[in-house]
């Protein structure tokens, strides 16, 4: 069969064996597999990111000096089981997985490691246990953005954004562009979107956002209008001055009506922010500019060290959490959200390569206003991205 192999930061077509399933292995045809920004990432900083995930005790990630073949994102269908499956999803069935294959030498990372390849190939190989049959016969193009939209929408669970919490998004690549897809999805009203490229700006619009932004000519927080954002720290103080002013008026004990209000969970309103960009210095520049009690989502991945201010963050009290991947339900219910039209990923989608166009495709990503998703279709022959 043929797979793209990566070796030494080069992508070459070649042969390969076709892969044979071992214990609660499944091998499938791919159908389409699509090309992640951690990919590109992969392809020329695998030593380093495989240096901290060695320090975080996984040793299989892939290493500049391996052949690799990428390709995470893919849909594929059934071919063979291997010996101890299940065999509840029979032979033909169209099919998406989770990344990750158990071997003899644990768990490993599809299409990130040596020992897992991915989908940028005619076959692989997948877990049984993580595999789930694409239902409502959704199309192989969007059965494939299960993944990434998988990631979004871990990243929108894990923010606890709130329908009526004003949504910032920085960085409208394919992942700034999910979350903003997933957000609607969830029915948060308010979506800011911030990109300096007018392409990726005009994606932002088709994925649902409400306002768009170029953050080189005006405040992504300042974007929505007014919305009772702690702009300041004055504000803060005069708002805490403000409230116990008020309920001292009140003929019940002020703390009294405080715990009250502390019990339902009032706050003052403030921001839910997404870091969709992961180069150095972005996160300084939202802790910078947001209002204070800002909640920072960071889904973008930096490479290297970054550094930020943390007395402005203390000074505004800036929660800040980071998220990876999706759990095997957040997976399934991704799937099913796509099948059932609740949510629609189809803006991503900008372009298709076969095999042989791989290499033409991390090029063509890495111009911001083109591409946002693009696709690997095996069956197509020939070189060059296709629209
Ligand atoms: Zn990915």
């Amino acid at each position: 069969m043929r797979a793209v192999v990566c070796i030494e930061a080069r992508l070459e077509p070649a042969d390969a064996p076709p892969p044979v399933p071992g214990p609660g292995q499944v091998r499938i045809e791919v159908l389409r597999c699509g090309v992640c920004g951690s990919d590109l990432h992969a392809r020329e900083h695998c030593d380093e990111l495989a240096e901290v995930l060695l320090e975080a005790g996984y040793d299989g990630f892939m290493r500049s000096s391996q052949r690799v073949v990428f390709g995470h994102e893919f849909c594929g269908v059934v071919a063979e089981h291997g010996p101890a499956c299940e065999r509840k999803v029979t032979e033909g069935t169209h099919v998406v997985a989770l990344p990750l294959l158990r071997t003899a030498d644990g768990v490993q990372a599809i299409g990130l490691c040596a020992a897992a390849p991915g989908g940028y190939a005619e076959q692989m190989l997948v877990q049984e246990s993580l595999m789930l049959a694409v239902p409502n016969g959704l199309a192989p193009d969007t059965s494939a953005l299960t993944e990434p939209m998988a990631v979004a929408w871990h990243a929108v669970r894990r923010s606890e954004v709130r329908k009526r919490d004003v949504a910032i998004v920085i960085g409208c690549g394919p992942i700034g562009l999910a979350v903003i897809c997933m957000l609607k999805a969830k029915g948060v009203r308010t979506i800011v979107a911030s990109d300096l490229a007018p392409g990726r700006r005009r994606l932002a619009e088709a994925c649902g956002a409400d306002v768009t932004v170029d953050p080189g000519e005006s405040s992504p927080f300042a974007a929505a209008g007014d919305r009772g954002h702690l702009e300041t720290i004055p504000a803060a103080f005069e708002l805490a001055l403000d409230t116990i002013e008020r309920l001292r008026r009140l003929p019940v004990a002020w703390h009294r009506i405080w715990r009250g209000i502390d019990a339902i969970g009032i706050k003052p309103a403030a921001p839910v922010v997404f870091e969709c960009v992961g180069v150095p210095g972005v996160i300084e520049q939202i802790v910078s500019g947001a209002p204070l009690l800002s909640r920072i989502v960071v889904v973008g991945v930096c490479m290297g060290e970054d550094r930020f201010r943390p007395s402005m963050a203390v000074n505004k009290q800036i929660d800040l959490r980071f998220v990876l991947g999706y759990t095997p339900l957040e997976f399934r219910d991704t799937l099913h959200m796509l099948a059932d039209g609740k949510v629609d990923a189809s803006p991503l989608l900008t372009g298709r390569v076969g095999l042989e166009g791989v290499a033409d495709a991390f090029t063509a990503l890495g111009d911001p206003d083109r591409h946002a998703k693009i696709l690997v279709d095996p069956a197509i022959v020939g070189a060059g991205v296709h629209g």
